[in-house]
């Protein structure tokens, strides 16, 4: 496996530019975390829960591997039940977030999987199935056994099915890096796809907070058959604030089955169950009770402010960007802002020119896939300040 130099690169030729030039200001617009501390209602949540765990009538051990009830029932009545969509509790499964689900999956499908993913995607999915072997040879920076589901610029970042046939697919929607996102009429193409390849979406959706748009499904559950296919990842991370706190969950229905061995259907939602109770003793009690207060009518107003926030940077991006006469995708169910190269740079020659000449700094598209080449992305993640102020450097550069 090669190594993942993209985030150290940039962080070295940060570094290295501060160093050749004191006093200039570089803005952050490549900042992948969010930055607005957690919503009051799961801090006051928290507070209380750790004055639950100092007494011997109300201290909590080891909980649920797969979560407590109450964290489970909120997210199957706010995040399904109110948009029309049955899940059960016992189909939920809390984790310690996304990425770790996302990883571990692999212990429920075969190590033979053939593995799509979308190019430009997150990195993930990849090492993650490498880590697992299921990469095959590296040929020219690709893995001979994966199926790449290229993004471009003709289907706006979102891969269609592809002709060959696939095990395991990986859809991240509203997507991290291009911020693109799949209609229902899109997504419906994918579960006939894997319904007809018998195949498993993997669906990731980290980003449902930050749709806007009435055409794009917050969950792959609102089509159907989805129910038939389909995994979902979700994440308290970018929602809510919670990217160092760790919580996320899974949701796998009790139709879900794959075949063993001998052709024989097994029950995925039983092997999830199965590889938790194995491998994993459960999120923090602490972090479930802040987590549950993101569902009180506080706790739902004050997460909305804070994904506004974001979304309200990343428009202002695509504006200025567009303006500037960039071709822009993304920026407006996401805090990602995807930008072609204006005259066909590389993703890091755009890279040195903005930080160069404009002082911003951004993230070379090419280190999310080939297919990334010739882009860069941008974040709405840094605060409304700094975000005016890098546009208008961005105006007073490209429009003079
Ligand atoms: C940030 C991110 C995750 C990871 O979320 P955690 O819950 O913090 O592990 C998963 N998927 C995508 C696409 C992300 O951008």
């Amino acid at each position: 496996m090669p190594e993942s130099y993209l985030f150290s690169t940039v962080a070295a030729k940060l570094r290295k530019f501060r160093e050749d030039n004191p006093g200039v200001e570089v803005i952050r617009m490549d900042i992948g975390d969010v930055t607005l501390p957690i919503p009051s209602a799961a801090l006051i949540a928290m507070h209380k829960a750790v004055d639950d765990m100092a007494d011997k009538s109300s201290f909590h051990g080891y909980g649920p591997e797969q979560g407590y009830d109450f964290l489970r029932k909120a997210v199957a009545e706010n995040d399904y039940a109110s948009r029309g969509v049955q899940i059960t509790p016992e189909e939920i499964f809390i984790s310690d977030g996304a990425k770790s689900d996302l990883g571990n999956l692999g212990d429920i499908y075969s190590k033979d999987s053939v593995i799509a993913v979308a190019d430009p995607g997150y990195p993930v999915y990849v090492d993650a199935n490498v880590i697992d072997g299921r990469g095959g040879e590296l040929i020219n920076g690709k893995w001979s056994n994966f199926v790449y589901l290229e993004g471009n610029e003709r289907n706006g970042f979102k891969p269609e099915p592809p002709a060959q046939h696939a095990d395991v697919i990986f859809l991240c929607s509203p997507s991290n890096p291009t911020g693109s996102a799949f209609t229902r009429n899109e997504l419906k193409a994918w579960i006939d796809y894997a319904l007809d390849n018998s195949a498993l979406i993997i669906y990731d959706s980290a980003y449902c907070a930050y749709i806007t748009d009435s055409d794009i499904p917050h969950s792959i559950y609102e089509i159907e058959g989805a129910r038939k296919c389909a995994i979902e990842v979700r994440s308290f991370s970018k929602t809510a604030g919670f990217t160092g706190l760790r919580c996320g969950y899974t949701v796998v229905p009790t139709e879900l089955t794959g075949l063993d061995e001998k052709g024989r259907e097994v029950s995925l939602r039983k092997l999830w169950l199965r590889r938790q109770t194995t491998k994993f003793n459960g999120a923090s009690y602490i972090i479930q009770r802040g987590a549950e207060a993101l569902y009180s009518p506080e706790g739902k107003l004050e997460v909305k402010q804070n994904v506004d926030y974001y979304l309200a940077n990343a428009r202002l991006i695509r504006q200025t960007m567009s303006k500037a006469g960039f071709t822009v995708f993304g920026g407006e169910n996401s805090p990602y802002i995807w930008v072609k190269s204006p005259s066909g740079e590389s993703s890091w020659d755009l890279f040195e020119k903005l930080l160069r000449e404009v002082n911003i700094s951004c993230t070379p598209g090419v280190g999310f896939g080939d297919a990334g080449e010739g882009y860069i992305r941008l974040t709405g993640f840094n605060s409304t300040a700094n975000t005016e102020l890098a546009m208008k450097r961005i105006i007073a550069f490209f429009n003079k």
